[in-house]
Order: structure tokens, then sequence, then C-alpha cells
């Protein structure tokens, strides 16, 4: 063959292409690209016969099988696209009518969930956001917070160091608890105030069904003229019947915080069994939980932050988010929380 021949047969496998594709349907366009584009297809095989040119006739000849290739390839596009797609039987017949594959829109975290709704229930009550930091100095997380060095109270929270001093030369840590946002508010601001403060906090514990080295916790600081225990107790019964409805009861007893006196610890009637008590798993059939630490703000904080404890007076309270989380969601163990395991979430 020489290279006139070669052209004619060239010319000859465009001709017959276009006969082709301007008959074909829907249902035979994917062979007609296999007859003429296909790796053994007609083109494929008239460019193979080009080892025996020369290498002048070689590039004119390549030259004219790669444009005739390109227009093969084009016009077999146009073509689908004018048959509707047209690469198999299933595309042709396309139902634009049926509804569309499932997108997982995805959710916010049982964790956010219930730091917004806790959240929501403070600022009903008038409280304001207050932020802080993770990463605090000893100041803000134990001494204006009446935890002396050395003092024992101090062993009740284990605690992360990160290795670096700050500006006293004492070590900076991962913050124990939420409370030293009540330090940064009222040193930012004078009283009144009233603050609400969601966030993250960092233990030294060995991981079970209900400890984590990270956790959440909220934090409630409210201080003003005559702020009273009363006060505490109306506060904190309403957010509890906003959050479990109103025939949640809520009870106090002593307990000890440094930062607070007196101290309270708040229960809860039992959500599971409704106060009942009886052979439920979740209070130990006493029927209280255990939901809040609270308490009066200690007169030694608020000098730490300068301001007068013969003029002002105020309380605080904090709660582990998950606590609530676990009731709110009936969840059984914290780690559920940190293994964002779909399977479950997908049922809440
Ligand atoms: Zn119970």
């Amino acid at each position: 063959m020489n290279a006139a021949e070669w052209k004619e047969k060239l010319s000859r496998v465009g001709e017959s292409f276009s006969s082709a594709i301007s008959g074909a349907a829907a249902g035979n366009i994917a062979e007609v690209e296999l007859q003429f584009l296909g790796r053994k297809g007609e083109l494929a095989l008239l460019l193979r016969d080009l080892g025996s040119f020369t290498i002048e006739e070689k590039k004119e000849l390549g030259r004219l099988g790669n444009e005739l290739k390109a227009r093969l390839v084009a016009a077999l596009e146009a073509r689908k696209a004018e048959l509707g797609g047209g690469k198999s039987k299933a595309a042709a017949g396309l139902d634009l009518t049926l509804s569309g594959l499932p997108f997982p829109k995805g959710s916010l975290h049982p964790i956010t969930q219930t730091i917004v709704r806790l959240s929501e229930a403070y600022l009903k009550l008038g409280f304001a956001m207050a932020d802080g930091c993770h990463i605090e100095d000893d100041r803000h997380n134990f001494e204006a917070l009446n935890f002396p060095p050395d003092h024992p109270a101090r062993d009740m929270q284990d605690t992360f160091y990160v290795g670096v001093k700050d500006s006293s030369g004492k070590d900076m840590l991962l913050r124990t608890h939420t409370s030293p946002v009540q330090i940064r508010s009222m040193m930012a601001a004078p009283p009144p105030l009233r603050v609400f403060h969601p966030g993250r906090v960092f233990r030294s514990e060995a991981v079970d069904a209900s400890h984590s080295f990270v956790f959440h916790q909220v934090e409630g600081l409210y201080v003003d003229r005559n702020v009273s225990m009363a006060d505490l107790k109306w506060t904190v019964d309403a957010f509890i019947k906003d959050l479990f409805g109103s025939s949640a009861k809520v009870r106090f007893a002593p307990s000890y915080f440094p930062f607070v006196e007196p101290g309270a610890q708040v229960e809860i009637s039992c959500v599971f069994c409704g106060g009942k008590a009886d052979k439920c798993p979740v209070c130990k059939s006493t029927g209280w939980l255990e939901m809040l630490g609270a308490g009066m703000v200690h007169p030694n904080v608020l000098k730490a932050c300068g301001h007068d404890p013969e003029k002002w007076s105020g309380f605080a309270f904090g709660a582990g988010v998950e606590r609530f989380a676990m009731l709110l969601f009936g969840i059984k163990d914290m780690r559920m929380f940190y293994e964002n395991d779909l399977r479950v979430w997908k049922q809440l």
C-alpha cells in the first residue's frame, strides 16, 4: 500500500463513520464507537499500517489520521449528547422524574446539641455567654479560685501541665475546669455580671464509662448586690425544669469546692424512674442524680478579682455536659461520645 492508497482508505473510514453515526440510535452508539475508535477499530488498524512508510510519509499521514480521529471523537460526543447521554440502554431510558439518591446532611454532635440546649436555657434567664482559654496559668485555674499552693484541694483535679512557665514562673496547664472563666469575667468587667460559659476541660484520668481525660463543662456566675442562696436555688430550679420538664425536682446537699462558701451538690429527681427509685440502675435506686456543683462565690475569690465582698455577693455553678447529654440522649457509656460511631448517632 502506498501513501495515496492509505489516504484513500482513510477518507473511506471517515465516510463510513459519518453514515454510521448519523443513523446510530442510543442503543448502538457504543458499537459505532468500538467499530471506528476502539483499540482494534478501523482507524487504529489503519494507523498501525503506518509502520511500513518512510519518516516523511509517517509525519504527513500520521497527522491526517490524528485529525480524523479528533473529528470522529467530536462527532461521537455530539451524537451522544443529541441522544441524551446514550452510553447505554439504561442511560437512554433515564427517568428524570425519579427522586435522587439521598445525600446525608449530617447533624450537630450530641455534645454540641447539649451545649446549645444548656446555653439557651441560661440565655433565657438573662445570662451572657463568656469565653476562656484551654491553656491556663496557675493563677486563673487555681490560685484566684482559692486553691492556695500545696492545698490538698488541688489533688481533686489531676492536672496536665504543658511544660511552659507563665510570667510568674509557675507551670502553665490545660484547664481542669471551666471555673477560670469566672475569674476572667470578674476581672474583665465590674459587677453586676451574669455570665455562662460552656467549654472543654482536661484531667489526667483513666478512660472508663464515666471518665475521660477530655470532657466538657458548663459554668455560670452571677455577681451583684445582695445575691443570695435563694437566687441560686431559683435559678438552678428554673434551669432544670426548662431542660427536663416541670415535674423535675431539685435538692441541695452540702458539699465542698474551694471557690464557694457554702458549697452545694445539686441533685435532681431521676429522669429515668421519675424519682420512684424502683430498681433503677441509673440513680442506683436512690431516685436522685448528682448533676451540678454550686455555691456562693467565696469572699477570697471576689477579693482576688479586685471586688469588695462586703459590697458584692454572687453564686456560681458548674456541671459536666456529658452527664446531661447521657440523660438527654439515653446514653450509658461516656466513651460513645468520642468514638463517633455513626450507627449510634443515626439512632438519635
Ligand atoms: Zn432512677
